[in-house]
């Protein structure tokens, strides 16, 4: 498979910084990030699309991104976050992921 976050997934010594990694998900600063904190979050089971991750792990998934948006707003003293998820639009890694951003001024 083809899928650049696998290969991440799969490489100990991946190229990324990241910040929480368990069973069920891996998050890690974006490589290009829009704000400070752009924090990309991933489940470790590969799916394209939201509607392609199996039902019994969109909770645990979204309880991780739960966790990780409060900590990093924390972290960040952020006064809030924007967190978004492409579907095949403008997504440019196939394999879901969500962005979350920080909102500091
Ligand atoms: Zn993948």
């Amino acid at each position: 498979m083809d899928c650049a976050f696998c290969t991440l997934l799969a490489d100990p010594a991946a190229p990324i910084h990241p910040v929480f990694r368990d069973g069920t998900a891996l998050a890690f600063l974006d490589h290009r990030p829009l704000f400070p904190g752009h924090l990309l979050v991933v489940p470790v089971r590969h799916a394209r699309t939201l509607t392609d991750l199996p039902p019994e792990l969109v909770g645990p998934f979204f309880e991780r991104v739960r966790l990780l948006t409060g900590a990093v707003e924390q972290a960040m003293a952020a006064q809030g976050s924007f967190v978004a998820l492409n579907n095949r639009v403008s997504q440019s890694v196939p394999h879901l992921f969500l962005g979350r951003f920080e909102s500091v001024s």
